[in-house]
């Protein structure tokens, strides 16, 4: 039997989102039905409510920040149990046969990975993410959400989180190394504080100082607005990574000269524009500029058990459904501090 839950919808691109039902599958032998608590809003929500990265499915429930309680599995899961923790992330399946599927890297599946909401699941019907009180996920693409963390904290590192722990790791932020972190937002606050953690010195490169006291509160070494050109001169040459997580396109050149010889900058910000390059700021120190999508399932729970074991939740503005469209005006104005969480009751 489906399940009819409430949700919030985009019914367009161009129309704010609004309280609507939606069906939920039949538990399967594999699955796991989950009482969705808590749901974190993420940019890539709003480039896609809009359909800013191009088209998209409508009606949309965006939402693949989730953290929840299990409510009831499927006759062939052992890993969960009725009133275990759990969270799902930006995809709920993949092809499981594919070198990265194989690799644990299932966010690269050839064949694509299911997304959490505007995709096509196995069953050929659009998925619908976490602005909803419950979804149906395969267990697989379920990760645990250990007892360290509450809920609400929790749900936003399942994409700001991985997002920003696999290239951390990936690239070496650790003792000894200079991390810088390009944008204080979601994605950002929370890459300060595991490279922080991870043991690296951490420098903020913010559009201005106006979030400085809480950069350095969340684990930042050192701080520097972007918009004064002296920051560009005094940092010339200075860091091991650059971690860039800005919405919007940037002048990736000038934050190349700020990498030291064999530097990478690494971008995980998706811009609806492209950006343009000489690529002349690459030769000169043999830099690297390379890209991160979210992390595999194995990472995403590796990465769980690290931020519950180092203290490490999200910085939260707790909101109430009717606040989705409000929230959306003020991530777009860099004025959130650090993600918005949906009280999913209140839908
Ligand atoms: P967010 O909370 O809005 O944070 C982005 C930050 O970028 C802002 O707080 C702001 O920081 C800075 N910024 C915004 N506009 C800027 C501009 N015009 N110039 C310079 N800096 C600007 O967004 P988020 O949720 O962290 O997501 C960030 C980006 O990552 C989005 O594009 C999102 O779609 C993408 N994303 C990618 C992945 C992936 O797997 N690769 C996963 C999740 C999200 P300051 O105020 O400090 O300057
Ligand atoms: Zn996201
Ligand atoms: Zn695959």
């Amino acid at each position: 039997m489906t399940t009819t839950v409430a949700a919030y919808a985009a019914p367009s691109a161009k129309a704010p989102l609004e309280r609507t039902t939606i069906e939920r599958r039949t538990v399967g032998e594999h699955d796991v039905l989950i009482d969705i608590k808590f749901a974190g809003i993420c940019h890539s929500d709003i480039h896609q409510a809009r359909a800013g990265w191009g088209e998209a499915i409508f009606p949309m429930v965006p939402g693949h920040e989730i953290a929840g309680i299990v409510e009831a599995v499927g006759s062939a899961v052992t890993k969960f149990k009725v009133g275990d923790r759990v969270g799902v992330g930006c995809m709920v399946d993949s092809c499981r046969v594919c070198e990265p599927c194989l690799n644990g890297q299932e966010q690269h599946c050839v064949r694509g990975n299911v997304q959490t909401y505007n995709g096509v699941g196995k069953d050929g019907e659009p998925t619908y993410g976490g602005y909803s009180q419950k979804i149906v996920v395969a267990d697989a693409f379920t990760v645990r959400i250990p007892e360290g963390l509450s809920l609400d904290v929790a749900a936003p590192l399942l994409c700001a989180g991985i997002t920003t722990y696999s290239p951390l790791k990936h690239w070496g932020a650790g003792p000894g190394k200079q991390v810088a972190v390009i944008g204080l937002g979601g994605l950002g606050h929370m890459a300060v504080k595991i490279a922080h953690a991870l043991g690296a010195e951490v420098t903020v490169l913010s559009q201005s100082l106006r979030k400085k006291d809480d950069g350095l509160k969340l684990g930042a070494d050192h701080y520097y607005a972007t918009s004064d050109p002296k920051t560009f001169e005094e940092l010339a040459g200075s860091f091991d990574v650059i971690l860039s997580t800005v919405s919007a396109p940037l002048n990736f050149g000038a934050y190349l000269s700020l990498l030291k010889t064999g530097g990478a900058l690494v971008n995980v910000g998706a811009p609806e524009e492209p950006i343009s390059l000489n690529l002349f700021s690459l030769l000169g120190g043999a830099k690297i500029l390379a890209g991160s999508m979210i992390g595999g399932i194995a990472e995403t729970q590796e990465m769980l058990d690290f931020c519950a074991e180092h203290g490490l939740g999200a910085e939260i503005e707790l909101i109430e459904a009717s606040q989705i469209n409000e929230a959306y005006e003020r991530v777009d104005n860099s004025d959130v501090r650090y993600r918005f969480v949906i009280d999913t009751a209140t839908i």
